[in-house]
């Protein structure tokens, strides 16, 4: 070798190197910011209000900011700062952690981005590579809702079940953890929280049959430190931990064959002076209780709220909300922590609106009750039961008795999209859902490995609707003021869409909330007055935050459609945000900010595509109706109408259809995130979905002509 040759391959190296390091180097306010986040620093997160330091800004989850230089008086002068395009049409679910001018927020398929908060320009990003075949585990869209951070490090779940540690200032992979057994179809959708450096951690999966629990990790090393099973196992094996010896005592039949549920998949709050971990947990696997548990029982601990030492895992109380669910009635909702005057005394409270229809305050020192009140109308149970605390059922969700319209539906009177607490008015801000829903028992119900696993009969609702001609079912959201001292709603706002945001409450009497049909809104948080409106031309379920930057205070949100009840409500969901092509776009708004909101155009209605000929008989496209509406519309939308999230499946191209038996049994789209199902779906039920797929397209192909030619 030269001494030529040699002296350029140093150099080579020494360029390589140079190039290697600053790519790692960390970029804008990162280079400076103090992402040395801790739990002193939550606890005390109104000491750096520009901060927005944790998942619900502060441990208590209240999502109020106590920044006021947006004001009631000058939230009309509101423009946009910044908008950053996501590229994705998933669903967009996300709550931002903000420190010192860094933004870190997680994009459909758990991908992490950090972006300057000033400028909205992208500082790194991370991509977990999650198989896309994974995505039909996923009962609600692949979607996420953000990350922690913590002494220099973020950390996020993905949607294959790791928990993931990258180093905040690069984006650089630290650790990861496989939290979950991949042979079940356990997803990540949460985001975490750390509590005295435990990264807490929890998953669902309740939908298809899996056993949820809740996993605390060292911060730093990674190492395992407790485990808490919301659902007992099989008895005849010895208990993880004590608490499931009493739970079992709650359940019959064989429930861990499927696994039984209770996935807490989504909130937690924590108290530092009580050093208490509170986790909302899910629904029944089945849905069913006939099925799940014949014989009855109350099913400990799903739809529960635990209250849990943090260091040990080990449970303080609990309070279940729907004892022997039967309606997928989660208490994961978001929990807020507060201290009110209830009956002239301060109390320590905890404040949930879970799935089932009532507002619960309980004491969360204790777990006593203090009340339950319905916040939705509901049919399902009269009151509850103060003395027992538990609800009273009516008998008019009992499906296994016959086919039944229950309220509220499986979404719930309010699902994830978080709540907000203002400690100036007092009152608790909900994204409310009126929606009804035919549940049909399912008397022979037989588990099927990678398929939705309810126990209730969706095929036989749907083709029920059908015959009877029955009219799709009044369905609307809004915007709902509660008192929780005087158990009553103050004022609401109705939105035209049933899933609408999340919401964020202000120091400056402002209430932000956007909305499914395409708007972002700010009202008065004393009497909920519009205040400004900014049309995003793109459906919005994530809630909004607000931070600070060099003295400018930011409202920001991000902006995307997706996410159930978007994806499944066929043309409940339709009529609302999928007008819009669904590209999402992180926003940031301050006053006087002058950045032209980014162009969304509204979608054509275009004509559906002459579909090839079909020679299926009725029976056959009966047949496709009855499989659709067991595997495929969790995903493309009832009647196959999809909501603008997931292909619709009406306006399938020559090419689809081409290869539909390739797409649905080989995989051919898989790279897309249209999983293979050959292991539920035979040829010939392939042939029949194509031939049920291939009749809706007629059928509003010629609707739309006719309407044409009017
Ligand atoms: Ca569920």
């Amino acid at each position: 070798m030269s001494v030529l040759t040699q002296r350029t391959r140093v150099l080579t190296v020494w360029v390589l190197t140079l190039v290697l390091s600053q790519g790692v180097l960390a970029q804008g306010p990162l280079s400076k910011a103090n992402l040395n986040v801790d739990g002193k620093r939550i606890s005390n997160a109104d000491e750096e209000s520009g901060n927005w330091l944790a998942h619900g800004r502060t441990y208590s989850e209240q999502r109020f900011s106590p920044l006021k230089n947006i004001n009631a008086d000058n939230v009309k002068d509101l423009g946009l700062a910044w908008s950053f395009s996501t590229d994705s049409g998933r669903g967009h679910e996300a709550s931002p952690i903000v420190v010192d001018g860094a933004m870190f927020i997680t994009l459909p398929w758990s991908i992490v981005i950090a972006l300057d908060a000033k400028t909205g320009d992208e500082l790194w990003r991370y991509d977990p590579l999650v198989p896309r075949s994974w995505g039909r585990n996923a009962c609600c869209d692949v979607v996420n809702r953000g990350v922690a951070v913590w002494k220099g490090f973020v950390y996020f779940g993905s949607l294959d079940g790791r928990l993931i540690s990258l180093d905040a200032k690069t984006g650089e992979l630290v650790w990861e953890k496989q939290t979950t057994d991949k042979d079940r179809p356990y997803t990540i959708t949460g985001a975490p929280r750390i509590v005295k450096d435990k990264v807490i951690i929890g998953n669902g999966g309740a939908e298809l049959g899996v056993r949820g629990y809740i996993t605390a990790y060292d911060a730093i090393s990674g190492d395992l430190v407790w485990r808490f099973f919301t659902v007992p196992g099989d008895p005849s094996k010895p208990f993880e931990h004590p608490e499931l010896e009493e739970a079992a005592k709650t359940w019959n039949g064989e429930w861990w064959e499927i696994g039984g549920g209770g996935t807490a998949w989504d909130s937690m709050a924590y108290d530092p002076e009580l050093d208490t971990l509170y986790v909302g947990t899910g629904n029944g696997s089945p849905w069913n209780r006939e099925l799940r548990s014949p014989g009855g029982g109350d099913n400990l601990y799903l739809s529960s709220i635990l209250a849990m030492n943090p260091d040990t895992g080990r449970l303080k109380w609990h309070y279940q909300t729907t004892p022997m669910d039967n309606w997928d009635y989660t208490a994961t909702q978001h929990i807020i922590l507060a201290d009110l005057p209830i009956d002239g005394k301060e109390r320590k409270v905890l404040m949930q609106a879970p799935k089932n229809g009532f507002f619960y305050v309980l004491d969360r020192e204790t777990g006593e009750l203090l009340s339950a009140d319905t916040y939705v109308d509901i049919n399902w149970a009269s009151h509850v039961d103060m003395k027992t605390g538990r609800p009273v059922e009516t008998g008019g969700g009992d499906y296994q008795s016959g086919f039944k319209v229950v309220l509220p539906s499986p979404t719930g009177g309010h699902n994830w999209h978080p709540m907000t607490y203002s400690p100036d008015t007092q009152l608790v801000y909900i994204p409310a859902i009126l929606e009804p829903f035919p549940f049909m028992h399912q008397p022979d119900f037989k588990y099927q490995k990678g398929a939705w696993n309810l126990g209730v009969d969706f095929p036989k609702s749907v083709a029920f609707a059908i015959q009877s001609k029955a009219p799709a079912p009044e369905t609307s959201g809004h915007l709902k003021a509660w008192n929780p001292v005087k158990k009553k709603e103050v004022w609401r706002v109705v939105h035209p869409t049933m899933a609408n945001g999340g919401i964020l409450s202000t120091a400056g009497n402002l209430v932000f909330q956007g909305t499914g049909d395409g708007r972002f809104v700010a009202y008065a948080a004393d009497s909920g007055d519009k205040l400004w409106e900014v049309k995003t031309n793109l459906g919005i379920v994530a809630p909004p935050i607000s931070y600070s930057v060099d003295g400018d205070q930011y409202i920001a949100v991000l902006a995307g459609w997706g996410g159930v009840p978007s994806i499944i409500g066929g043309d409940v969901a339709h009529a609302s945000a999928a007008k819009f092509a669904n590209f999402g776009q992180m926003m940031a708004f301050k006053i006087e900010g002058s950045t032209a909101m980014p162009e969304i155009a509204a979608k054509r209605i275009t004509m559906i595509p002459q579909p090839p000929v079909s020679s299926a008989s009725s029976a056959t496209v009966i047949q496709g109706q009855n499989l659709y509406h067991q595997y495929c519309f969790q995903c493309h939308g009832s009647l196959a109408v999809s909501a603008g999230v997931v292909s619709d499946l009406r306006y399938s191209t020559k090419v689809v259809h081409e290869n539909f038996k390739k797409i649905v049994l080989e995989g051919m789209l898989e790279g897309a995130g249209m999983a293979r199902f050959d292991d539920l779906i035979s040829e010939e039920d392939a042939e029949a979905l194509h031939a049920y797929i291939i009749f809706r397209a007629n059928q509003d192909r010629t609707a739309m002509l006719e309407a044409e030619n009017q």
